[in-house]
């Protein structure tokens, strides 16, 4: 018998499974890997903004030395746009690891963190990786159901995730939902906002979570810079809490978590408003093709404010994964979602209009 390392719960771990990288699709199905297009993992289809590039190029005569651990320029802008004090910020090597550094700085084993069906696949992996227990809350709508997860906390819940809009379905909580959420949750159970798609909400949506972060001292808000600011290679993101919280996650994080080119390109994009308008116009006009080719199908989605939308692609339990593998054939790569439960949908990242174009020729060509 071989021997076994580590704890049962760390082998438990089935391992994230990311969208196809293009090179590896173009090697295992013998593709010109120009010819591929990735609508696989909610990256910004115009790239990353030229301000970004810019800065970076200028970040690189420095990267001989360490990066600044504490990352004083970066939080200088988050400051200036939140509005909050250096102390209320923590950096992550994207916002993944904001989420995994609260699940260690709050939950260990014997305790349990929360989140929703159907919600996004990392939750799961950190509560695993710390040894504590899942509370999984059945998705209603294919959203969150908060009355029913605020009726779901037990004396060892330690940390509750919420992802809005939600990944992979793209459902939204408009606030006053999580206003009254946030009232029931009791003062020790850190609440985790999650608001990686907040840059795609149309205006009349947007909502102002930095107030709770003020009011209340359990909650971390969650931002990344890998979605809209087409950041998502250089890893960085950021979570804003009050320093009872931020201070634990500053303790255990690694002292140089985040690359100097990944600060300044984040200082840039961050301000530059041109490019993340720019982003938004070209996710709207893309889920408006998308959607109405989806109708035209008569296929079911759902309705979404991310940058992104979940199909339906058939009614048996072998469809997503079929569907996949015949668009992987033809050199366009999307992600089945099976193993959130929804065995017969796939998730589309809203592309450019070429690139939606190719995928619905090749979804009517399979389906119509
Ligand atoms: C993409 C995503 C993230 C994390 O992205 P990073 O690249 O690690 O910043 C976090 N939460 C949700 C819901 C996401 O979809």
């Amino acid at each position: 018998m071989s021997i076994q390392f580590g704890p049962e719960y760390v082998r438990a771990i089935a391992p994230y499974q990311g969208g196809k990288p293009i090179a590896e699709v173009a090697r295992e199905f013998g593709l010109d890997e120009a010819k591929i297009i990735k609508l696989a993992s909610n990256e910004n289809p115009l790239g990353m903004p030229e301000s970004a590039r810019v800065a970076m190029q200028a970040a690189v005569a420095d990267i001989g030395r360490y990066p600044d651990a504490n990352g004083f320029d970066l939080k200088a802008a988050i400051m200036a746009k939140y509005d909050v004090p250096a102390d209320w910020i923590t950096l992550g090597n994207g916002s993944n690891d904001i989420l995994e550094l609260a699940t260690h700085a709050f939950v260990q084993p014997g305790q349990a963190a929360m989140y929703s069906e159907f919600s996004f696949v990392v939750y799961g992996l950190a509560t695993q990786a710390a040894g504590a227990r899942a509370i999984v809350v059945p998705s209603k709508d294919f959203g969150h159901d908060l009355p029913a997860m605020a009726a779901a906390i037990t004396e060892d819940t330690r940390l509750i995730f919420i992802a809005n809009p939600n990944n992979p379905t793209g459902t939204f909580l408009p606030s006053a939902d999580i206003a009254a959420f946030l009232q029931r949750v009791p003062p020790n159970v850190v609440v985790v906002l999650d608001e990686a798609y907040n840059e795609y909400l149309p205006p009349e949506l947007q909502f102002d979570a930095i107030a709770w972060v003020r009011q209340y001292p359990n909650l971390l808000v969650s931002r990344t810079m890998s979605k809209a600011y087409g950041l998502a290679g250089l890893r960085i993101g950021f979570g804003i809490a009050q320093p009872a919280v931020t201070d634990l996650l500053n303790r255990i994080r690694q002292p140089f978590n985040v690359n100097s080119l990944a600060q300044a390109a984040a200082i840039a994009a961050l301000n530059d408003k041109p490019f993340l308008q720019r982003s938004a116009q070209v996710n709207t006009e893309g889920y408006a093709q998308l959607t109405e080719a989806f109708e035209a199908l008569k296929l079911t989605y759902v309705p979404s404010f991310g940058n992104f939308v979940m199909v339906k692609v058939g009614d048996d339990d072998g469809a997503g994964a079929r569907v996949n593998l015949a668009l992987l054939k033809q050199g366009i790569i999307v992600r089945p979602v099976g193993n959130y439960g929804l065995p017969q949908w796939l998730r589309v990242t809203i592309g450019l209009p070429h690139e939606n174009a190719a995928f619905i020729s090749a979804l009517k060509a399979l389906l119509g």
